[in-house]
């Protein structure tokens, strides 16, 4: 997935907000590329705006491409062909979206529907995958119609995402269910129509560390039994270290820092990506106070001059307050910072 230039904007009272600026990224074929940030940055903006979910009367996606290659039949196009998602007619962005792109939402407890049971909404969402795949003259004549055989599939999901007991949660409401629980059946929901991409928006968050850690390793574990990529969105720079291979911590909108993991967690360029890693606990070390990253996120409608992380940045220069950083390639690594990078 290639994301280019893109421009997001909600709108609130006549004024404008604008949540993703100038957004370039890539996700690679096979790799988990996390996005990390403090709450308020534009994490989940950019993946609605991915599947292109931003609510019309809430705001919209003003500027920018987002290509995704496809393969023949289902979209119409020649083999290998990336189209611009924000481009695609409606109707074929629903094959992709909660298709080849699915997404896990921020809140698992409100996207069940409490009132009905476990295996129902799976059922659901793979009739819709039927729906979508094949005309009805070929489903009925491959038998896959069959409500038994609709049935079988969704307890194959639950023991898919490794659900003790699968029979009995299909049956259950979601209040039966444990957090961790519930989180594993919207995963089995994503997951069931063999995605390439899966966006997950703070899978964790409101779990405890024990339950965080069993679905982070279940998603790792469904990425290479489905062979997808993983587009994994976290406040939380501990998972960004331990999940993912490439990484883009996000401020104001805005990439400050991109580049793969590893590098990034030993040698972070940008000073709010060496804040947000020094804020973490350490393990050997005995301390009364963690570091914390001294302010607070800018109001988008009211952003600060020049570098928008200047207001609270320990080595800000003269120059950052008057003229905007721009997020440029130090060898794989890439920052946004007037340490590193000269006027334009
Ligand atoms: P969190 O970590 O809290 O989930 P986030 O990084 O996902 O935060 P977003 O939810 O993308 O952040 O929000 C980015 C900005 O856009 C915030 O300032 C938020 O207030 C604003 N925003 C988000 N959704 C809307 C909306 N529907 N209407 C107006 N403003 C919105
Ligand atoms: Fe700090 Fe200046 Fe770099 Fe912004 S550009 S992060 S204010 S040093
Ligand atoms: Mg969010």
């Amino acid at each position: 997935l290639e994301i280019k230039n893109l421009l997001v904007e909600y709108y609130r009272r006549k004024r404008i907000i604008p949540a993703v600026r100038n957004v370039s990224l890539t996700l690679n074929e096979g790799e988990t590329l996390g996005i990390v940030g403090e709450s308020g940055c534009g994490k989940s903006t950019l993946a609605l705006a991915i599947l292109r979910l931003i609510q019309p009367n809430e705001g919209k996606i003003t500027a920018g491409e987002i290509l995704f290659p496809v393969t023949g039949d289902r979209l119409q196009v020649t083999s290998n062909e990336w189209v611009d998602l924000l481009k695609l007619p409606d109707e074929e962005l629903q094959k992709i979206r909660g298709g080849k792109i699915a997404m896990i939402f921020q809140d698992p407890f409100t996207s069940l529907n409490p009132v009905i049971r476990i295996g129902e909404q799976i059922a659901e969402t793979l009739r819709v995958h039927q729906q979508r795949a094949m005309s009805p003259a070929l489903a009925r004549k491959s038998g896959v119609n069959s409500e038994q055989r609709v049935k079988e599939k969704a307890v194959e999901i639950l023991r898919q995402v490794r659900i003790l007991e699968p029979e009995r949660v299909y049956n259950s409401y979601p209040h039966q269910l444990s957090g961790g629980m519930q989180q594993r059946v919207m995963t089995g929901m994503a997951i069931s129509s063999k995605p390439k991409i899966l966006i997950a928006d703070e899978p964790t968050t409101a779990l405890d560390v024990t339950t965080q850690k069993e679905i982070l390793e279940l998603l790792n574990s469904l990425k290479k039994e489905l062979d997808m990529s993983i587009i994994l969105i976290t406040h939380n720079f501990g998972i960004i270290a331990q999940y993912t291979n490439r990484v883009a911590v996000m401020y104001a909108g805005e990439i400050v820092e991109e580049g793969e993991t590893r590098e990034i967690f030993s040698k972070p360029l940008h000073p709010y990506t060496s804040a947000l890693i020094r804020s973490l606990p350490k393990l050997k070390e005995t301390t009364n106070r963690l570091s914390v990253i001294p302010g607070q996120v800018p109001d988008l409608l009211n952003l600060p001059s020049g570098c928008k992380f200047h207001p609270r940045c320990e080595k800000k220069m003269d120059i950052c307050s008057k003229e905007e950083p721009y997020l440029t390639g130090l060898n794989e690594q890439k920052v946004s910072c007037f340490l590193y990078v000269h006027k334009r």
